[in-house]
């Protein structure tokens, strides 16, 4: 493992990398953390509740141990999420909202933790400052293929639920809960848990022993699952649902080879007056139909269609998204994005469709 240079002697072979959770490493990490007088905690493009609950639960357990913390994205968070901000909406620093205050808050701290993105570059905008950033970074991830060399001190697990989970670990090895949920303070493991759950699909997929043990011990404290699940999962506006049904109806296609996609275009968005978050599950539903393998969603934007993908066990989400789609993730859920001009010349509907069919079409052997 290379070193960055400027970089102060936190970087050594064990603490550069690891697979799972020691001791050693957290005591680092709170190490890092105590010695820091303004710390950013940053996370992912487009925001999901995974992506708000790690980055709200480490800035609870930062801020309860008294020190200066504010988490920086480059653009906003959902609504469908504003429960989880609650009075911390005033600690979260948007870059596309406030640019300038934002890079300013960065230049001026002196830790950087990134949370639930495995390179600079899922914060997109803030890639450079980070990049340029010469104070100590710490990584807490989930994804595969995590850019280790950019970080002082990496904490990457793949088999887990999700980066709340994994942060929760982290917390329950610092001498501060001693193991002990009951001692996380309460809105952090409030977060936690909801961003456990959103990862999981309410515990549909990605789910270890580990997964229902934290779920487990933090039902034991106290937590109220079933309010974090009604704010969730029972709290959707209507048009979400009217949407659902037309694109299962008319504008799924189901491939010869079981892919099934749907394109959600900038015309039927606006509609239905879908904001952002609203299609969140969507692209799960079709892998209920017996023989579909991977569903794809496509949502269009300006210069590019968005891209979601979900896989059954056998073919891969990640390699798909990372061949075809600009992107990567987990295993069987994975994410990236179409050029228009670049991947898809004229940046039409129909050229994107096209391109879905050849690309999986090739990718699962067809022909
Ligand atoms: P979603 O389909 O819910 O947006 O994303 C599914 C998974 O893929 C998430 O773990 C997300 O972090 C990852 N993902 C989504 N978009 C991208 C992307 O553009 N690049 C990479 N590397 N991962 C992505
Ligand atoms: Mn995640």
């Amino acid at each position: 493992m290379t070193g960055r240079a400027g970089t102060p002697s936190y970087r050594t072979a064990r603490h550069g990398f690891m697979t799972g959770i020691d001791k050693s490493s957290v005591a680092l990490m709170l190490e890092m953390a105590s010695k820091a007088s303004g710390i950013t905690v940053v996370t992912h493009t487009r925001p999901d509740g995974d992506a708000m609950g790690s980055s709200l639960g480490l800035l609870r357990f930062l801020t309860a141990a008294g020190k200066d913390a504010v988490i920086v994205l480059n653009d906003r968070y959902p609504d469908s999420l504003s429960f989880m901000a609650g009075e911390d909406a005033e600690s979260i620093l948007v870059y596309e909202d406030e640019p300038e205050k934002t890079a300013g808050t960065v230049r001026k701290s002196d830790l950087v933790f990134c949370l639930d993105m495995n390179s600079f570059g899922r914060a997109e905008k803030l890639e450079g400052l980070l990049r340029e950033k010469d104070c100590p970074k710490i990584l807490i991830d989930h994804h595969l293929n995590p850019d280790t060399g950019s970080f002082d001190l990496v904490f990457s697990k793949t088999d887990i639920s999700s980066t709340s989970e994994l942060l929760y670990h982290i917390l329950m090895a610092a001498p501060e809960t001693g193991g002990d949920a009951r001692r996380l303070p309460v809105k952090c493991a409030e977060a936690l848990l909801t961003g456990m759950t959103t990862d999981t699909n309410n515990f549909s997929n990605s789910v270890f022993p580990s997964t229902f043990r934290m779920a487990s011990d933090l039902l034991g404290a106290g937590i109220d699952r079933n309010a974090i699940v009604a704010a969730l999962y029972c709290n959707y506006r209507e048009n979400r649902y009217r949407l659902t049904g037309r694109l299962l109806y008319e504008n799924m296609v189901i491939t010869a080879e079981g892919v099934a996609y749907m394109i959600l275009d900038k015309a039927m968005a606006a509609e239905y007056d879908i904001r952002e978050g609203e299609t969140e599950g969507i692209v799960n539903i079709p892998l209920g139909i017996k023989n579909v393998r991977m569903s794809i969603l496509l949502k269009e934007d300006e210069d590019r269609f968005r891209v979601s993908v979900r896989s059954k066990e056998g073919v891969s989400a990640n390699r798909c998204a990372s061949m075809y789609f600009n992107g990567g993730g987990h295993e069987l859920a994975a994410g990236g994005k179409l050029l228009k001009g670049k991947d898809i010349p004229d940046g039409t509907v129909r050229e994107a469709a096209e391109y879905v069919e050849t690309r999986t079409r090739e990718f699962l052997g067809g022909k």
